[in-house]
C-alpha cells in the first residue's frame, strides 16, 4: 500500500502500485472511465479500461459517486493530460463503499457548509486548512521547545476569570458552579516559580455574544509566560516566533497555500523586526486615516480592521490606557494611566492575534487592582500568594492560534480556520 503522493514520482513509471481513497470526480466516455482519486496527500488520475478490466467490472466502476471508497492496483505512468500528472491504469479493484450523492459541495451556501462540516471537512479546500493548522500548532510549540521552554497543563474547569465576568460560561458542578477557562495565564503564572518558562496549548472559552467574523466562544489559545522578562523581552521573542510560525507554513505547505492562492509574497515578507507603535500614537495615525477614534476608545475587530489594512506586516501596538485592559497588567511606574503591555496586530486588515505584557508582581499593587476592579483579593489567594513568596518580575502573552491560522491564509472568518466553530448559534456538528 503507498499513498497517492509516493505513487507520483518518476521511479515509479511502469510499476504496480496499490493505492486506498475516495472519489473526488468520475467521468465517463465510451469505454474509458477516468476517476480522480484523492487521500490524504494528493489526487490522482486512475484509468478504468472496459476493453481491460471486462464490462462488468468496467459498469461498476464507472458508476462509482462521489466520495466513494475503494482500494485499487494499477500500473502508474506519466500523462500530462492527467490532473496531476500521472495517471495509474486499473487492474483490480475492491470497492469498499459506494455511496448516495454526496450532498456538500464549494458552491452551495456557508450555513449549509456549517451544518455539514462533518462532510465538507473532506474538501481540497479544508484539507489545506488543516494541514497549515498542523504546521502552526506543532511550530509554535517546537519554537518554545526550542528556547528550552516547558510544556505544562492548567484546568479547564475553574473557579476564577481573568478576563472580567461578561464574557464567563457557568456550568453546574456537583451542586455548585464553575467558570470553563478564559486563559490559563494565572496558572502559567504559578509554574514560573519552579519552571521560570512555560508555554501551554489549550482551549479557552469566551461567552462571546457579538457575532464578528474573528471571535469564536471555544478557541485555541496558545499561552507562555517567563520569569525575569519584561515587555520588550516578550515582544522580541514574539515576532521570532511569528516569523519562525510562517517560514514553517512556507516550508511545509507550498502546496497548500497555492491551493488557496494565498499570496505567498506577504509571507515572504514577514521578517522580523515588527513595528511598535504606541497606542497614543496610533490613535493619531487612525484619526490620520479618517477613522473617528480618540485617546481612550478601545479598539475592536472593525477599528482594528480598518487600522490594519494600511499595513502589509504585523505591528504592536504598545503602551494602552490602564482603564482599556484587565487589573494584572503591570502599570508604567513613571506614567500609571498607562500599562506596560501590546497587543499584535496582523496585517492586511486582520487585527489582534496576541495579547501580552508584563504582570504586576508586588503584592499591593496586586490587592489594589483587584479592588479597583471592584473585586475581591480572596477569591485570587493563590494567585494573590504567588506575590507574597519570591515574587519577580514577569511577563506572557496569549495567542489566539485560530486567528494565526486565518491571517496566515487569508481567510474570510475565524469559522473557516477551525473544524468545528463554536458561536452564540452554532454547537453543531
Ligand atoms: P478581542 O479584543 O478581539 O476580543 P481580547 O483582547 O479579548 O481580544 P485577549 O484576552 O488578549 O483577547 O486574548 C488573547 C488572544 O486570544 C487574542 O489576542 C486573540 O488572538 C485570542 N482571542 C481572544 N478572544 C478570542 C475569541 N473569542 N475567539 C478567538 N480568539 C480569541
Ligand atoms: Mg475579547
Amino acid at each position: 500500500m503507498m499513498s497517492i503522493s509516493e505513487a507520483m514520482k518518476p521511479e515509479m513509471i511502469g510499476k504496480t502500485v496499490q493505492l486506498h481513497g475516495w472519489v473526488y470526480r468520475i467521468r465517463s466516455s465510451g469505454k474509458l472511465s477516468f476517476i480522480i482519486l484523492r487521500d490524504s496527500t494528493n489526487i490522482i488520475q486512475l484509468l478504468a479500461s472496459a476493453d481491460s478490466l471486462g464490462s462488468d467490472a468496467y459498469r461498476e466502476l464507472s458508476s462509482l459517486t462521489v466520495e466513494s471508497s475503494l482500494e485499487v492496483t494499477g500500473t502508474v505512468r506519466d500523462d500530462k493530460r492527467a490532473v496531476t500528472g500521472y495517471e495509474v491504469a486499473i487492474k483490480t479493484y475492491r470497492i469498499y463503499q459506494k455511496n448516495e450523492m454526496f450532498p456538500v459541495s464549494k458552491d452551495l451556501g456557508e450555513e449549509f457548509k456549517l451544518d455539514n462540516r462533518h462532510l465538507w471537512l473532506r474538501s481540497r479546500e479544508f484539507t489545506a486548512m488543516l494541514k497549515v493548522r498542523s504546521t502552526v500548532f506543532k511550530a509554535f510549540a517546537d519554537f518554545y521547545y526550542n528556547e528550552n521552554y516547558y510544556q505544562v497543563q492548567a484546568p479547564m474547569m475553574v473557579a476564577t476569570a481573568t478576563e472580567g465576568g461578561s464574557t464567563l460560561f457557568k456550568v453546574p458542578f456537583f451542586g455548585e458552579e464553575v467558570n470553563l477557562t478564559q486563559s490559563s495565564q494565572f496558572y502559567l503564572e504559578t509554574f514560573i516559580f519552579s519552571l521560570e518558562r512555560v508555554f501551554t496549548i489549550a482551549p479557552s472559552f469566551r461567552a462571546e455574544k457579538s457575532r464578528t467574523w474573528r471571535h469564536l466562544t471555544e478557541y485555541w489559545h496558545a499561552e507562555m509566560e517567563a520569569a525575569w522578562l519584561n515587555n520588550e523581552d516578550m515582544m522580541k521573542i514574539e515576532e521570532r516566533m511569528i516569523e519562525y510560525i510562517v517560514e514553517e507554513v512556507l516550508r511545509n505547505n507550498r502546496p497548500e497555500l497555492e491551493l488557496l492562492k494565498r499570496d505567498i509574497g506577504v509571507l515572504e515578507n514577514i521578517k522580523v523586526p515588527f513595528e511598535r507603535i504606541k497606542y497614543s500614537e496610533l490613535i493619531k495615525k487612525a484619526q490620520d486615516f479618517g477613522m473617528n477614534l480618540k485617546y481612550g476608545d478601545d479598539l475592536g475587530a472593525d477599528e482594528e480592521r480598518g487600522i490594519m489594512n494600511h499595513f502589509q506586516k504585523p505591528v504592536f501596538i504598545t503602551d494602552y490606557p490602564t482603564s482599556l485592559k484587565a487589573f494584572y497588567h503591570r502599570q508604567n511606574p513613571e506614567n500609571p494611566s498607562e500599562i506596560l503591555c501590546h497587543d499584535l496586530l496582523a496585517p492586511e486588515g486582520y487585527g489582534e492575534i496576541i495579547g501580552g505584557g508584563e504582570r504586576i508582581w508586588e503584592y499591593d499593587e496586586l490587592v489594589r487592582r483587584i479592588k479597583e476592579s471592584g473585586m475581591n483579593p480572596d477569591d485570587y489567594y493563590w494567585y494573590v500568594d504567588l506575590r507574597k513568596y519570591g515574587s519577580v518580575p514577569h511577563s506572557g502573552f496569549g495567542l489566539g492560534l485560530d486567528r494565526l491560522v486565518m491571517w496566515i491564509l487569508h481567510l474570510p472568518d475565524i469559522k473557516e480556520a477551525i473544524p468545528y466553530p463554536r458561536t452564540i448559534r452554532r454547537t453543531k456538528p
